[in-house]
């Protein structure tokens, strides 16, 4: 390809452009021009105004200090004036001594008294003697003083400070001078301050020399008259050095400044000019009084303030754009040249190129007939025309003939499978856009015959309009069904296993190659470890190890085998070298540092011809199940501790739906309660049941029956027999439960309360016995008649009372004491007792009252009975009391009688035999 280089760039190319870019060139040029022109005009009108105000405000300023330097003047002659008006006498040294800090730029003050004619010798006269030497009244003579003639009154300047005047004309008349006499006339006339027009003062340098007087009267007291005149203060001052003086801090070069008296009417005299003034339109003037006279001030701009910004900004706005303009229309004639010679270029190229397309679309044939020969279909595309062709080669490979599918994008489009669609539709757009550099698709087109084959479309847009719209793209289509199957297969088989591994969100799963590079870390891993699998894939697993560990691992796994094992990747390979599982528990460590153990299970992956291609790992993690199972250890420790410790003994007892008894758990306590092994009644509770009292077995089996049918809880109190305790008590309690295999379960707890069970017969014979005598009490006597009497009403056998009261008991009390009493009642009761029958029953109702309940017994019976009573007190003496007698009474229950009747019968009846005279038996009526 011919590079697009620019055409060298002549003034003689510039110069044969086209009159339009003149004409717009000129254009340029000329609105630049006119835009300049306006905008330097609008900057110069500024600065004029700035020029201006700033003229104003310097010119004011100096009238300003020029009448301020005026009025000052005034100001120390009137107080020059006011010193004489206030002294009658002044001596030439006061005079000295109080103007002298007033002069200033001033050239002289001076004191010029009024003379008479005829006091002027004696005038003179004192003038010399004050040290004035050659002092006399003289005239002014052009420029010398000569002595002046015979004059009726004289002015002679006579005291006088100066600093600048060399010689002061001292006694100079100032009558003797045309200006000076004017002013003094007219100062005599106005009795105020006077001040002359322009005067020549003598003494000093030419330059200081035009100046002015000043006159102020003064007069012997008020008011003012001429005959009063003692003369007048005089100050002179240089009108150059004053005005010098009052611009002095300006820049006197800046601005010209002039000043004219105006006194008189029409008349302007100029008597101060600093430069020439320089034409200029700008003027400020103003008229000011000073003493009696009426001068002009006017100020005008010096030449040099005119001149200071001699390039104005205006100047350069004017310059710069004028530049500016014609650099603008210079570059547009480069631009516009540029672009015609490259649009030429470009036609030029063009037409060389169509040329070229002849020739090409003859090989473009060539291999399009290659490539359909190649097996490959291939199709060629105008976008823009909608030109769209489709080689034989193409529909073939579809089953189709040549004249059965159209030349059409459409046509070819409705043959992708809907599905793919999208996919190659966005795939054919991204390269048209230009964001791909090939077009490539795999899709599915639908057969002749109605199946679906894979194909691979490849294609490139070959020519790009100027607009970079694509004009022309060309691509081919290959079968690849055949590829397609098997990958499709593989990518299947691939997402099973994935899914598999996934799935298995319980189980680490790692595989890794044989450098140990981890391949796979399934869900599972990520779960349990915390890592990611992305972050964990290409490494190594041993950094899911602990280090010591595995050190610890390879160096007793180098010991079994006899050799070297030095790392993780040593040991697995060890490990799964001759394939045998080798499952072992780890301690792994998570991403965030914790720890948990693990069951691991190494493996070797082997490809189909058994070449080991990876290794395998498959962990569960048992930190939980290890927790569980140490919790229970514990547990079962803290059961066995307390069932050993408790006295008595815990127990499971079983009934089988046959009625076999088996305890197949009793903690150590049986040794104790029982007297047997807990592995003799594991199997067969007989050993156990044995060992209950023949009394009580009974009642224990039956309860234990009632409790296994209502599966209520089941408790017994029971006596055993053991070989070494003897006879003990226990008590047993327990809950049943019902097996699926119908058998029922206790569990319970026995427990020896022997102790308990005396005590509780201590208390019920205490509560029913007398203290003192040990035969029954009130109590259990009204009890037992209850019972009797309820008896003999079943008709089970009559009953008899029979009741005694010791006779003069109170006697015995009283001749031998209480205790004596005592015993006599014992001893009662022993004698009583003995010859009572099995089936009687003593009790004392109270003090010496004692009644024999004597069941199945009439009431014949009951007077033997009492009989066999009354010997057996009468017998013998009691010891230490002497015979002890006693008065009987006998009663037989009736039918239908209570307790109390048979009670009131019987009482009735001892008291006829204490009413009889005691120590008898008598019958109840
Ligand atoms: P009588 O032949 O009429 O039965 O005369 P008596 O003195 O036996 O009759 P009384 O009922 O008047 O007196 C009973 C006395 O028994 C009064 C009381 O002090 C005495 N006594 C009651 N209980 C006891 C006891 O437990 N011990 C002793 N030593 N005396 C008792
Ligand atoms: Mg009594
Ligand atoms: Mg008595």
């Amino acid at each position: 390809m011919q590079s697009l280089a620019p055409e060298k760039l002549t003034l003689s190319a510039l110069l044969s452009g086209r009159p339009l870019v003149w004409l717009v060139c000129l254009l340029v040029v000329f609105g630049g021009a006119a835009l300049t022109l306006l905008l330097s005009q609008a900057v110069r009108s500024v600065e004029e105004n700035q020029l201006r105000a700033r003229f104003n405000l310097a010119a004011g300023e100096r009238i300003s200090r020029i009448q301020e330097r005026l009025d000052g003047q005034l100001k120390e002659l009137d107080a020059v004036q006011r010193f004489f008006n206030n002294s009658h006498e002044v001596t030439l040294g006061e005079f000295q001594g109080f103007v002298g800090p007033l002069l200033g730029d001033t050239l002289v003050y001076s004191w010029v008294p009024r003379i008479a004619g005829n006091e002027r010798e004696q005038f003179e006269a004192r003038a010399r003697e004050e040290g004035m030497a050659g002092f006399a009244i003289r005239d002014l003579k052009g420029d010398s003083l000569v002595t002046s003639p015979l004059r009726p009154e004289y002015f002679p300047v006579y005291y006088s400070v100066t600093s600048r005047i060399d010689q002061v004309p001292l006694g100079m008349d100032l009558n003797s001078n045309p200006p000076r006499r004017a002013a003094i006339a007219k100062a005599r006339s106005s009795h105020g301050v006077t001040v002359t027009e322009r005067v020549r003062v003598i003494g000093v340098v030419e330059r200081e020399a035009s100046g002015v007087v000043m006159l102020a009267p003064v007069y012997d007291g008020t008011p003012p008259s001429d005959e009063r005149l003692r003369g007048f203060v005089v100050s002179v001052f240089s009108l150059n050095l004053e005005m010098e003086a009052a611009i002095a801090p300006d820049n006197l070069a800046s601005l010209v400044m002039r000043v004219s008296d105006v006194s008189e009417d029409g008349h302007e005299q100029l008597i101060y000019q600093s430069a020439e003034a320089p034409e200029s339109d700008l003027l400020q003037r103003r008229v000011v009084p000073f003493g009696d006279r009426q001068y002009l001030l006017e100020v005008v701009p010096s030449a040099d303030f005119l001149a200071e910004d001699t390039l104005s900004t205006a100047d350069l706005v004017a310059i710069s754009g004028l530049v500016f303009t014609l650099l603008l229309a210079g570059y547009l004639l480069l631009m516009i040249n540029q672009r015609q010679s490259a649009l030429a270029l470009v036609a030029e190229r063009t037409e060389a190129l169509r040329e070229r397309e002849i020739e090409l679309q003859l090989s473009e044939e060539r291999w399009s007939f290659a490539l359909d020969g190649a097996g490959h279909g291939v199709w060629d595309w105008e976008p823009q025309s909608g030109r769209f062709f489709l080689s034989r080669g193409w529909k073939t490979m579809l089953g189709y003939a040549e004249d059965e599918v159209d030349d059409s994008f459409e046509a070819r489009g409705r043959l992708i499978h809907p599905q793919d669609q999208p996919l190659a539709r966005a795939e054919l757009e991204r390269h048209l856009r230009g964001a791909s550099a090939v077009y490539q698709s795999q899709h599915r087109m639908l057969h002749k015959d109605g199946r679906w084959i894979w194909v691979l479309d490849r294609g490139k847009v070959v020519e790009r309009g100027v607009d970079g719209l694509p004009q022309r793209m060309i691509g081919t289509q290959t079968d690849i069904s055949s590829s397609k199957a098997v990958e499709l297969q593989l990518a299947m088989a691939h997402g099973q296993l994935r899914s598999l591994l996934n799935a298995a969100t319980q189980v680490a799963i790692v595989s890794t190659d044989l450098r140990g590079a981890i391949l796979q870390f399934n869900v599972g891993a990520e779960r349990m470890f915390g890592y990611r699998a992305v972050e964990m894939i290409g490494r190594h697993p041993v950094v899911l190890h602990l280090e010591s560990e595995v050190a610890e691992r390879c160096r007793a796994l180098g010991q079994r085998l006899g050799k070297l094992v030095p790392d993780f990747q040593a040991y697995m390979e060890e490990v799964t070298a001759d394939d045998r599982f080798d499952e072992q528990e780890w301690t792994f460590q998570r991403r965030d540092g914790s720890r948990l153990t693990g069951s691991l299970i190494l493996t070797g992956v082997r490809d189909e011809r058994e070449v080991l291609v990876g290794y395998l790992g498959v962990a569960i993690d048992i930190t939980e199940r290890k927790h569980v199972q140490q919790a229970l250890e514990a547990r079962d420790r803290l059961l066995e501790k307390l069932s050993a410790r408790v006295p008595g003994v815990l127990y499971q007892f079983r009934m089988e739906p046959n009625e076999h008894f088996s305890f197949p758990y009793t903690s150590a306590g049986i040794l104790e309660v029982f007297e047997v092994d807990p592995e003799t009644v594991r199997e067969d509770a007989m050993g156990l049941l044995e060992r209950v009292h023949p009394d009580d077995l009974e009642r224990v089996q039956s309860s234990i029956r009632r409790s296994a049918e209502l599966l209520t809880p089941w408790r017994e109190d029971f006596r055993v027999l053991l070989p070494r305790q003897g006879l003990r008590w226990l008590r047993g309690e327990s809950v049943p439960e019902r097996g699926e295999d119908g058998a029922v379960l206790w569990h319970g707890y026995i427990t020896d309360i022997t102790g308990l069970k005396l005590v509780e017969q201590e208390l019920r014979a205490l509560s029913i016995t007398d203290a003192l005598t040990g035969v029954y009490n009130r109590r259990y006597f009204q009890e037992r008649l209850d019972l009797e009497i309820a008896r003999a009403e079943r008709r089970e056998g009559p009953l008899a009372l029979v009741m005694l009261d010791v006779d003069h008991f109170k006697q015995i009390n009283d001749c031998h004491g209480h205790e004596a009493g005592d015993r006599v009642l014992k001893a009662l009761c022993l004698r009583v007792g003995e010859r009572l029958r099995r089936i009687d029953v003593l009790c004392r109702l109270g003090g010496e009252e004692f009644v024999v309940l004597c069941p199945d017994t009439n009431v014949e019976q009951a007077f033997q009975v009492a009989q066999a009573l009354w010997q057996a007190l009468a017998k013998e003496n009691v010891a230490g009391v002497g015979r002890v007698t006693a008065s009987f009474g006998c009663a037989a229950w009736r039918d239908g009688e209570d307790a109390d009747d048979l009670l009131r019968r019987v009482d009735a009846a001892v008291y006829a035999a204490k009413q009889a005279g005691r120590n008898q038996i008598r019958i109840a009526e």
